[in-house]
């Protein structure tokens, strides 16, 4: 595996492997690797003759300083891993490679940046449509692999493609849990001993929900049952739950409205602290 630290590397392999007709994937990271992770790179190795890792905990995406300051960084354990899975090339860049000068670039990425993620981190995914842009664009993956766990990362990454004219898919890879169903999640390192034992809740309680839906409940009366079951433990705090269209991330009164346009389906988005750790979650309810 090639370690490439800066942007002419990036672009200069990226040009050569596509002369040479190679399809080449790209799994964007910001490290701290995990089973989820890998899960992106072995989808990526399957798919495409190269497969390229980026490594970089974007500044512009965080909206607190703090968790900016917190996010674990292992770029020793993150390499001995992309090396056992194969992978080809892995991008670790300086801030002041991605970013020589402020990147002022403004989406209008509309309303599936503006609910949920979009107005509790205000700026956070004008920042994730910056870097991954800069991403796409010195690349020029043939692919690109992102997880369901951030699932609305994935709707606004898909705005940033169309305002951007990128034309290439975007492969779309289940959440990876615990085994005790929490979602992993490089934050998860930050859980107490007390927080974590708590922390497999969260899905207990969504999975659960799937079946209130059965019995014929309302997405408002799951949307209060969750939060008020979750909200009992001591610990957790909800965020937000919202049962949105999967398409159009608009809230749902109706399960109805969340199979249009063709293909959307309803799905639970969470945003939860537990203890000081914020985290996310989803469930689909189809
Ligand atoms: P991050 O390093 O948190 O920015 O995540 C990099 C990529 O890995 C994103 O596309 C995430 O959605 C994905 N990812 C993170 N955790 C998981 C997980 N538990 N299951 C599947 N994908 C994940």
């Amino acid at each position: 595996m090639k370690i490439l630290r800066t942007v002419k590397e990036l672009e200069n392999i990226a040009e050569t492997h596509k002369n040479e007709g190679k399809t080449v994937g790209l799994v964007p990271t910001m490290g701290a690797l995990h089973e989820g992770h890998i899960s992106l790179v072995k989808k990526s190795k399957a798919d495409n003759d190269i497969t390229i890792v980026s490594i970089f905990v974007n500044p512009t995406q965080f909206n607190n300083a703090n968790d900016l300051a917190t996010y674990p960084r292992t770029e020793e354990e993150d390499i001995r891993k992309l090396v056992e899975q194969g992978v080809d090339y892995v991008f670790i860049p300086a801030v002041h490679e991605v970013y020589p000068e402020p990147d002022k670039r403004i989406f209008p990425l509309g309303h599936v940046a503006e609910v949920m993620e979009g107005a509790m981190r205000p700026g956070h995914f004008n920042g994730v449509a910056q870097i991954v842009s800069k991403l796409f664009a010195w690349s020029q993956p043939t692919k690109a692999y992102f997880g369901e766990k951030d699932f609305q990362q994935i709707a606004v990454i898909k705005q940033m493609m169309r305002l951007e004219n990128f034309n290439f898919q975007i492969v779309e890879c289940p959440i990876v849990r615990e085994e005790d169903g929490l979602a992993k999640s490089s934050r998860n390192v930050r859980l107490s001993p007390q927080a974590r034992s708590i922390a497999p809740r969260i899905h207990e309680v969504l999975e659960q929900s799937k079946q209130w839906k059965e019995q014929g409940a309302t997405p408002a009366q799951i949307t209060e049952k969750v939060t008020a079951l979750l909200n009992k433990e001591p610990l957790l705090k909800t965020e937000y739950y919202e049962i949105v269209n999967s398409q159009t991330l608009s809230t749902i009164n109706n399960w109805n409205e969340a199979y249009m346009p063709e293909g959307a389906y309803p799905i639970g988005c969470i945003a939860i602290f537990c203890d000081d750790v914020r985290l996310i979650d989803n469930i689909k309810y189809n």
